[in-house]
């Protein structure tokens, strides 16, 4: 990290004790900012960088519910608005028990720099729950959901503050959360969330463009080294909805993915998964990757509490895409994913390599995209979804995916460009925390010190 951005950094750790998930982020975009800065002083002179690193608003509130035993249950909700100086603050929510404010400043600082890097007029934020829906009833989940945005309606709105899905939040969250703020505020406002049912005001393509935002990326760098996905095996990690549309994707393109995952272990199919089935154990019937394994037969096998990454230190392997959660990617996992030969690994969960594994990767040959430019096909498509919103209007599936296409494809542009011109072409972490930054700041500058 550069002497200048060092006492910042240190500030960082200081006013934010304790949230590691949330250092790793400033840190992992600090390494990037110090060529910037130097060519560029007035960002220092004017602050830029530490009123980056300081949410412009933190919600932290109360959700009681009530559990189908008739027991009174207490989660917490958080909603950072980390800044807008591009638009809206505009970031999923996380349903998951482990969220704490850190996890949830972590990946709002991600989403300023991965919306920016869209070209779109949206601003960063994120929010969530130590909420657990698995293992809930519908009518918990729903009672849970009225109660999160009884709170949370005052906060957002379709200029304020405009929330999705994330991990744990799906369809069926964002079907109650809407209802809620419809029923609250007395008006029909669908560009207030994003992620919602094609019938009521959702995009088409939205829930696959994470995943296939991913999967073009992917292209984009393979293509630099005159690749591409035909006839590649394939790695995904999760199984969630980044994963799966990952999956289509790469299968459309003539590549085979050969395993996925969940928090529990690995299914490895040696005759490359079988997506249908995938989708009804996983989205039909809300099973496991091991439900999968059981009723795929012979050529499926399943591996208890396994890396996902470690097969490629015995069978080939030539993409990775993590598309699980933060941090499952570590030093082991990413030197038997370099030393198996692998060409391209693109990161379609936020932050999903540890610091010491990005540091593998940026010290081999291997292509690396790293999130904020990898997955911001999801937030790009919740945008669109906003114009169709504002607009009255719903677009064919076709036409919006060859606008997410487009829009991938300008995303790796940027990212490429602004390596270029900072003296290290093909370092897309670079790239992308150069360009996101880059706009972000410029925009802030113009607004003077608000
Ligand atoms: P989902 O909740 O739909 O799926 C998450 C999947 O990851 C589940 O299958 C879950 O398994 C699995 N998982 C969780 N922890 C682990 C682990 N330690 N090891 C292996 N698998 C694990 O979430 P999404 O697909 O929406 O999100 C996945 C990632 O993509 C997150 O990092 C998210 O922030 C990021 N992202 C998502 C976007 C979107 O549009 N949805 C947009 C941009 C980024 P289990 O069921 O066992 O918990």
């Amino acid at each position: 990290m550069s002497e200048s951005l060092q006492p910042i950094y240190e500030e960082v750790l200081r006013r934010n004790a304790g949230e590691l998930e949330f250092h790793q982020a400033v840190g992992e975009v600090f390494e990037s900012l110090g060529r910037v800065v130097e060519r560029n002083p007035h960002y220092l002179d004017e602050s830029i960088v530490e009123r980056l690193c300081e949410p412009e608003r933190q919600i932290i509130f109360r959700v009681p519910w009530v559990d189908d035993a008739g027991v009174v249950q207490i989660n917490r909700g958080f909603r950072v608005q980390y800044n807008s100086a591009l638009g809206p603050y505009k970031g999923g929510l996380r349903f998951q028990p482990s969220v704490t404010l850190g996890t949830v400043k972590f990946l709002g600082f991600e989403q300023i720099f991965k919306n920016a890097l869209t070209g779109l007029p949206i601003g960063g934020g994120k929010g969530g729950s130590d909420f657990d829906p698995k293992g809930k009833s519908d009518a918990e989940v729903m009672r849970f959901c009225q109660s999160f945005m009884t709170e949370l309606y005052r906060h957002i709105g379709e200029y304020r503050d405009v929330p999705a899905g994330d991990v744990g939040v799906g369809p069926r969250e964002i079907g109650y959360l809407f209802g809620q703020y419809k029923r609250i505020t007395n008006q029909y406002e669908s560009g207030v969330l994003t992620g919602k049912g094609v019938g009521w005001g959702g995009s088409r393509a939205r829930p696959e463009a994470t995943g296939y935002g991913t999967v073009f990326f992917t292209e984009r760098m393979l293509a630099e080294r005159g690749q591409d996905l035909d006839g590649t095996r394939v790695l995904v990690s999760g199984s969630g909805n980044v994963a799966l549309y990952a999956i289509e994707k790469v299968h459309q393109l003539g590549g085979t993915v050969i395993a996925t995952s969940d928090s529990s272990g690995v299914v490895y199919d040696s005759d490359g998964i079988d997506l249908d089935l995938l989708c009804e154990v996983k989205e039909v019937d809300r099973g496991r990757v091991s439900d999968y394994a059981e009723r795929r037969g012979r050529s499926a096998e399943f591996r208890a509490g396994s890396s996902i990454w470690q097969l490629a230190a015995s069978t080939r392997v030539d993409v990775a895409l993590p598309c699980a959660i933060q941090n499952e990617i570590d030093e082991a996992d990413a030197r038997a994913l370099v030393d198996g030969g692998v060409l391209a690994i693109a990161e379609g969960a936020n932050m999903p390599s540890t610091p010491e594994a990005l540091h593998v990767f940026q010290n081999s040959n291997v292509l690396f995209g790293p999130a904020k430019a990898v997955n911001a096909g999801g937030v790009a498509t919740s945008a669109l979804e906003m114009q169709q919103n504002a607009s009255r209007d719903s677009w064919s599936f076709e036409l919006t995916e060859s606008k997410l296409e487009a829009i991938m494809a300008g995303i790796h542009e940027r990212c490429a460009r602004a390596a270029e011109e900072y003296g290290e072409p093909g370092n897309y972490v670079l790239g992308a925390n150069v360009a996101g930054f880059t706009r972000v700041a410029d925009a802030m500058l113009a607004m003077g010190v608000i």
